[in-house]
């Protein structure tokens, strides 16, 4: 974020009570073009989880991109403002039946699996849809991995693919998620290959043309340690794709992306304030610095110290070491211990905190009532 709009942020919380989260929206648009320039190959699929503010979606939305829906509280929230249902992709892979029943009432025809069960509930409240079959990722490199719990094997896959022909589903794609903040581009390399074998057994063994590639999420935001831009993911991921599909002498018909993170991350400034500074005897050495959001207020993605936020302390002085805690009465809501961040020496009491790249997977973390204290609040700058 520049200079220029942190100030602004920071000049329009002055009189807001913290903690708040600010997001400026012209973040979020110049992300999206962002993308949109250097992946101009990709359909845009937004991951609505990252920040489901209503006037991020309607900014999307009239941008043109398309929404990869969790539940279907995120549908009726997007049919609300409008969104049409082909814009649209159930891409969870934990899903009821009579969910995937109400979104085909909906109206959307395209569904992610990773399972023959799931697969089953689709063919049955969701007839002739359209299908894509996740992979299976293990997310090396990214300080937010997803592996593990979605996606399957490739020998799976491949039972899946038949299963739905049988099912008179639409075998439509494979997708994968790198893992988020994925900040090893190579994660691309590794997947695309496995997608490509797929697509070419598919069509060799199965006698199935799949059509699309869904890349997922896990383009970096702003952290404190650092990534290589996406013009440099782009320019890799496209030299991935031409390897892996040299076979069929060009790449997939389809092919989208689902940024939250890297689309939102940016544009949110977190706007708190230093609760008490303390040391918890005289010997020790760093003081603890307890700030009025922690864990539980939206900051949860600091577990096991995973995304090191930025942190901005207004005073002057020399730069001392601190350990960072939130505000609540659970242990394990401290922020940071291992990773030393400072703290300017002349900091006191009050002062205002501001935690930069906030934007996505924040607010909509945040408790509702843990020990009274009332979800993270946000506002939105046009
Ligand atoms: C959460 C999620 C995303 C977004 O990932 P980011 O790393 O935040 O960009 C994309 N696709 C799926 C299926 C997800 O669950």
């Amino acid at each position: 974020m520049t200079r220029e709009r942190f100030e602004r942020i920071k000049k329009f919380a002055a009189d807001k009570e913290t903690p708040c989260l600010v997001i400026d929206l012209d973040v979020i648009k110049q992300k999206y073009e962002e993308l949109r320039t250097h992946l101009p190959f990709a359909k845009i699929f937004y991951a609505v989880k990252a920040n489901p503010t209503d006037e991020v979606v309607a900014l999307l939305r009239d941008l043109g991109a398309s929404f990869d829906v969790a539940t279907r509280f995120e549908l009726d929230q997007l049919l609300r403002l409008g969104v049409a249902p082909d814009r649209m992709s159930f891409g969870n892979t934990i899903k009821k039946e009579k969910d995937i029943a109400y979104f085909y009432e909906k109206g959307v025809r395209l569904y992610v699996t990773d399972s023959p069960t799931d697969l089953d509930k689709i063919s049955r409240a969701a007839p002739g849809s359209k299908v894509f079959f996740r992979l299976l990722t293990e997310g090396l490199g990214a300080d937010w991995p997803l592996s593990k719990k979605f996606g399957s094997h490739p020998d799976l896959a491949r039972q899946l693919i038949k299963m739905s022909v049988r099912f008179g589903l639409v075998p439509y794609g494979i997708s994968f998620h790198p893992g988020s903040q994925q900040r090893d581009v190579g994660q691309w390399s590794t997947a695309l290959t496995q997608v490509a074998q797929l697509f070419r057994w598919a069509k060799e063994e199965a006698h199935v043309e799949l059509k699309m590639i869904n890349m997922g999420g896990g383009f970096p935001a702003n952290y404190v340690e650092s990534t290589d831009p996406i013009a440099q993911y782009s320019e890799d991921i496209q030299r991935f794709l031409d390897t892996s599909f040299k076979f069929m002498g060009r790449w997939p018909e389809e092919i989208i992306i689902e940024p939250g993170r890297s689309m939102a991350g940016d544009s949110g400034v977190i706007v708190a304030e230093i609760v008490n500074i303390a040391k918890k005897s005289v010997h020790e050495r760093y003081p603890w610095v307890f700030l009025d959001i922690g864990k539980f207020g939206g900051l949860i993605e600091t577990l096991d110290e995973a995304i090191k936020y930025p942190i901005y302390f207004e005073a002057q002085g020399k730069a001392q070491s601190i350990i960072i805690a939130g505000p609540t009465c659970d242990s394990m809501d401290i922020l940071y211990e291992k990773w030393t961040y400072t703290m300017p020496d002349k900091a006191k009491i009050g002062d205002r905190v501001y935690i930069l790249t906030t934007g996505a997977y924040t607010q909509s973390y945040s408790s509702i009532y843990f020990n009274g204290f009332p979800p993270l609040k946000a506002y939105v700058l046009k």
